[in-house]
């Protein structure tokens, strides 16, 4: 999708902090960090959101989950905790249409979910 923000840092035409990249998933450092660690994993393929998932994408799915656990690890954040959050349209406060996966971690919590 050649107007999609994530698309492009993944093929390296808008520069990001790159922290994990294979051949299913990338992941690179929020611009607008909502936790000492927040971390964006996204698949390379570009699907809007949740709801245009099909039963092809759950492999995929589950990768971005256990890319999710690795970073947690790597970032030493594992232990003492973290959230993972994905965001699906308006409600939810969706603001970039290619599925990403938040990782949050670093500080305690101060917000219940919603
Ligand atoms: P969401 O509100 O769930 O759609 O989250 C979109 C996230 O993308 C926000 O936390 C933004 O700060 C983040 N974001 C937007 N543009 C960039 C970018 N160029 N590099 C890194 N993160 C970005
Ligand atoms: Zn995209």
């Amino acid at each position: 999708m050649t107007d999609c923000i994530f698309c492009k840092i993944i093929t390296g035409d808008i520069p990001s902090t790159n922290v994990f990249r294979d051949e299913q998933v990338t992941a690179f450092r929020d611009l607008n960090p909502a936790a000492p660690t927040h971390i964006l994993i996204v698949p390379n393929k570009h699907i809007d959101s949740v709801n245009m998932l099909t039963n092809d994408d759950e492999q995929l799915i589950g990768h971005l989950f256990t890319t999710a656990k690795q970073i947690a690890a790597q970032e030493g954040i594992a232990e003492d905790g973290y959230r993972l959050i994905i965001n699906t349209n308006a409600n939810a406060g969706q603001t970039v249409f290619h599925i990403h996966l938040h990782l949050l971690g670093g500080a305690s919590m101060q917000h219940p979910m919603g």
